[in-house]
């Protein structure tokens, strides 16, 4: 049966797509909770050559992804734990995914939460920017339902793969009623950790992700969700963003600082058409001097300038200088997940008061 059946198959199932399914599931007990995956790519959906073939794999050796029937099937396990079907939304790495891949996904994520009949969703995403999508569908999704987000760092035919474990804990997850109001989840190596907190912090190890600031979450134990901890900053139902009516996102551009860069790139992105900049500074936000007279050209023609840090923890204070040349603080953000809450603030306000409010807020 090819992906796009098996999702029709269950999403008639469970009622989504109207007609008699809703009718049949009342005459049911569900035993289980229903789960929704939603396939879009990664190296969780790649095979190697051989089974040590664990960085050099997928498309670039002429290897067709597996489709999300081939990760339901290679892991039976998950049926112990709800009702599954997959939907292949995408089939690709992670980092050919767009802006508009995103609003196709947190638009799709909504529409299967709605139903009554579904209480959890999963999503398998290359590890590359899960956690910039992640993040992003912390700020759009419209429920307490649990989101997980699920990836692995060996292809499938790897010796020792992660992928399948993952997977396996990702479900348990979002079909766990401890995981409703937790915001966007990342499952990874059996730690769960907060969209808001989680980055990528290595290029191949399995012990990638990371919660540097605010911690992880919880831990997955035999499968089992063993939460420590509750993120605080606003998502998902408590968010303000509502990306259901939009087609497109402002473009909001990274500036990397280093010793002796300078503001050209600032003044090419602005050039380009973006409406908001990010400046990942050194420390605390510094910059040499030709980048502030750059920031500054760019916020006279209406540009929102976000400082930020290229150093991967701590707070940006939003007090002194650059506060006061109306700046807006990056706060505990790093460079790409303040330039996907800029994008969203830039939805709602240019105001950089209004817009240090949302950075302090989210
Ligand atoms: N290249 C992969 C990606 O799609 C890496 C991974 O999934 O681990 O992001």
């Amino acid at each position: 049966m090819n992906p796009k059946k098996i999702a029709l198959t269950f999403l008639s199932a469970i009622g989504l797509l109207g007609g008699a399914g809703q009718a049949g599931a009342q005459t049911q007990t569900p035993a289980k909770p229903n789960v929704v995956i939603l396939a879009t790519g990664g190296t969780i959906a790649s095979r190697g050559a051989d089974s040590l073939a664990l960085t050099d794999y997928g498309l670039s050796k002429g290897l067709k992804p597996v489709g999300v029937e081939a990760l339901v099937a290679a892991v039976p396990e998950i049926e112990k734990f709800a009702n599954i079907t997959g939907e292949q939304i995408f089939n690709v790495g992670s980092s050919k995914l767009g802006i508009d891949n995103w609003l196709t996904l947190a638009k799709r994520t909504n529409e299967i939460l709605a139903s009554k009949n579904v209480d959890g969703v999963v999503i398998t995403h290359g590890t590359d920017t899960l956690e910039e999508t992640a993040y992003f569908l912390n700020l759009v999704v419209k429920s307490a339902k649990p989101v997980v987000l699920v990836g692995s760092m060996r292809p499938s035919t790897g010796m020792s793969a992660d992928g399948p474990l993952n997977l396996v804990n990702a479900v348990a997850l979002a079909a766990s009623p401890s995981a409703r109001d937790k915001g966007v989840m990342v499952s990874m190596n059996e730690v769960i950790g907060s969209a808001f907190s989680v980055t990528k912090t290595n290029t191949t190890n399995v012990a990638t992700f990371k919660s540097l600031d605010g911690g992880d979450l919880g831990y997955m134990q035999n499968s089992t969700p063993f939460f420590v901890a509750q993120p605080l900053k606003r998502h998902t139902v408590h968010s303000e963003f509502d990306v259901s009516g939009l087609q497109k996102l402002p473009r909001v551009d990274i500036n990397y600082t280093t010793l002796g860069s300078d503001g050209v790139l600032i003044d090419a992105a602005v050039a380009a058409g973006a409406r908001g900049i990010v400046n990942a500074g050194v420390g605390h936000a510094n910059m040499p001097e030709v980048t502030m007279q750059s920031l500054k050209a760019a916020q006279q023609k209406g540009v929102a300038v976000v400082v930020g840090s290229r150093t991967v923890s701590g707070i940006v204070t939003p007090t002194g200088p650059f506060t006061e040349a109306g700046f807006v603080s990056s706060m505990m953000h790093t460079a790409q997940k303040a330039r996907i809450l800029l994008m969203l603030g830039l939805t709602r306000t240019s105001d950089p008061k209004e817009l240090q409010r949302i950075f302090e807020q989210y």
